[in-house]
C-alpha cells in the first residue's frame, strides 16, 4: 500500500508498538514534545512519551524521532533513564544537540524522503496546509522540507 489516492496515514504508534515499545500520552511540560525512557515492562525495554498537549501531528513526528533515538543513539548506560526529549526547554549539551540533529534529520528523510515530498508537491503544490494534512507532519516541517529541497 503506498501514500497515494488518500489512504489513511500509517499509524507510527502501531509501528513502534510493533517494534516492542510502549507508547503513552503524558502531559509533559510545554516545548517538550517527548521522550525515550527504559520501561522493563516494555517488550523492548523502551517506552516512548508524548506530550498529550501536541497535535496529532507533531505527535506522529515526536514517535518517528524518538524511534531514531533509540535506533542510533540508544547508550546502555543504566543511569541514562530519561534518554532522549524532543524539543525546546531541555539543556542539550554538544553530543544531544549533534544527536538531536541527527534524530531530526532522519525523521525528515523517513517523512519526506524517496521522492515523497515531491510527489504530494505534484498532488497539492505548494499549500502547505494541505501538504501537512497529507503527510501527517506540521506545516513548519513541510516548510522547512521544501525549503531544503528547493521545491
Ligand atoms: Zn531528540
Amino acid at each position: 500500500m503506498g501514500m497515494m489516492g488518500g489512504e489513511r496515514l500509517p499509524s507510527v504508534k502501531v509501528l513502534a508498538e510493533e517494534l516492542g515499545f510502549d507508547v503513552s500520552l503524558e502531559l509533559l511540560p510545554s516545548g517538550v514534545r517527548g521522550r525515550l525512557e527504559r520501561d522493563p515492562f516494555a517488550q523492548n525495554g523502551y517506552r516512548i512519551v508524548v506530550n498529550s498537549a501536541d497535535d496529532v501531528i507533531v505527535r506522529r513526528w515526536t514517535v518517528l524521532h524518538e524511534l531514531v533515538h533509540y535506533f542510533l543513539h540508544r547508550r546502555d548506560d543504566p543511569f541514562a533513564a530519561a534518554l532522549h526529549r524532543a524539543g525546546s526547554g531541555y539543556f542539550y549539551d554538544e553530543d544531544e544537540l549533534k544527536e538531536e540533529r541527527e534524530a531530526n534529520e532522519f525523521t525528515e528523510a523517513l517523512v519526506f524522503g524517496d521522492g515523497r515530498l515531491e510527489a504530494a508537491v505534484g498532488l497539492w503544490g505548494s499549500d502547505t496546509e494541505r501538504l501537512s494534512r497529507y503527510l501527517g507532519v506540521s506545516e513548519a516541517a513541510v516548510k522547512i522540507a521544501l525549503k531544503k529541497l528547493k521545491i
